[in-house]
């Protein structure tokens, strides 16, 4: 029997605006063609092929001194001397890397919101590589940086919200988005010339969210395998870009709102674009020990 579709004002307006955006999106496309940032390839900000060209980190350094260490663990030296809230810092890839630091760039000063995709999908072949993730999912929890109201209005997106987003709905790790606020409007960290500065810039600018039992995940729903989705397989040899792109795009939300109040052995993933310091993170695991998360990670796409 087919499913009984119940048509409210709500879904109308979804079945109507689906076919008119994709029209608006294919005319926008038509006017002002994308062009790949890696080699001029008309058809989308990052072709496949440039996007494989990124390598995805392999080997890990403690945040703090720099030196080898698994998953970017603060190493025992480090621990003993410096008292971090954070467990380490897992960087995805390098910023070295000349068409990251542009597609970075592209996505959040120039708002190419598209860009979150390849973005969040170096981070997930990351995690991929990663034992972190040999925890359960449900024993992970992910928390996007906040952004302050002022340069949420200014952005009009959060962009470590939208990363967080994609690595949710990929490992079915929950999201906790409000969770923390930036209660203090700070200066970009870059703009801050010594490290005692971006201290004083970042100290504190976070607090725990006066209702943080806002806890959403993203499903990722079970991927077509008809005769267009492996003809799309088989066109881009990448099948990783594409494949997932069309996953993340159609993540449904699940609702499984409960009471955050403990994160008892639970471990925290801070998801950023890009870290300097890791002071940033230092202030939001300050506001979430609270909290009693079992561990704290910060993950990244590169440090700047
Ligand atoms: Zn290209
Ligand atoms: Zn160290």
């Amino acid at each position: 029997m087919p499913p009984l579709i119940i048509l409210t004002y709500k879904n109308a307006t979804l079945i109507l605006m689906k076919p008119l955006l994709k029209l608006t999106h294919w005319c926008l496309d038509l006017i002002f063609p994308k062009y790949c940032l890696g080699c001029g390839l008309e058809g989308s900000y990052l072709c496949p092929a440039c996007f494989s060209s990124i390598p995805v980190c392999l080997s890990t350094n403690c945040f703090i001194c720099g030196r080898r260490s698994p998953s970017g663990l603060a190493c025992d030296n480090c621990r003993h001397k410096e008292r971090s809230s954070l467990n380490g810092i897992m960087v995805a890839a390098d910023w070295k890397n000349l068409l990251l630091r542009q597609i970075i760039y592209e996505y959040k000063y120039r708002f190419v919101k598209e860009l979150s995709i390849p973005l969040s999908q170096l981070m997930i072949s990351f995690l991929q590589t990663d034992m972190l993730l040999n925890c359960p999912p449900d024993k992970l929890i992910l928390v996007p940086v906040p952004l302050h109201g002022r340069r949420f209005a200014w952005r009009g997106f959060n962009q470590a919200e939208l990363l967080a987003q994609k690595i949710s709905a990929h490992f079915d790790i929950p999201l906790a988005k409000n969770i923390l606020v930036r209660s203090r409007h700070t200066l970009p960290q870059r703009t801050a010339k010594t490290q005692v500065a971006r201290a004083a810039n970042i100290k504190n600018a976070f607090t725990l969210s006066k209702n943080h039992s806002s806890l959403s995940s993203l499903r990722a729903p079970q991927k077509r395998d008809d005769v267009k989705s492996r003809a799309r397989k088989a066109q881009w040899a990448t099948g990783l870009y594409w494949g997932d792109h069309i996953a993340l795009r159609e993540a449904i939300p699940r609702n499984t709102t409960q009471n955050l109040n403990s994160l008892k052995n639970k471990t925290v993933i801070l998801v950023d674009d890009i870290c300097t310091t890791g002071l940033t993170f230092e202030d939001c695991a300050r506001a979430l020990k609270s909290l009693s998360p079992k561990e704290i990670w910060g993950l990244v796409i590169a440090r700047g």
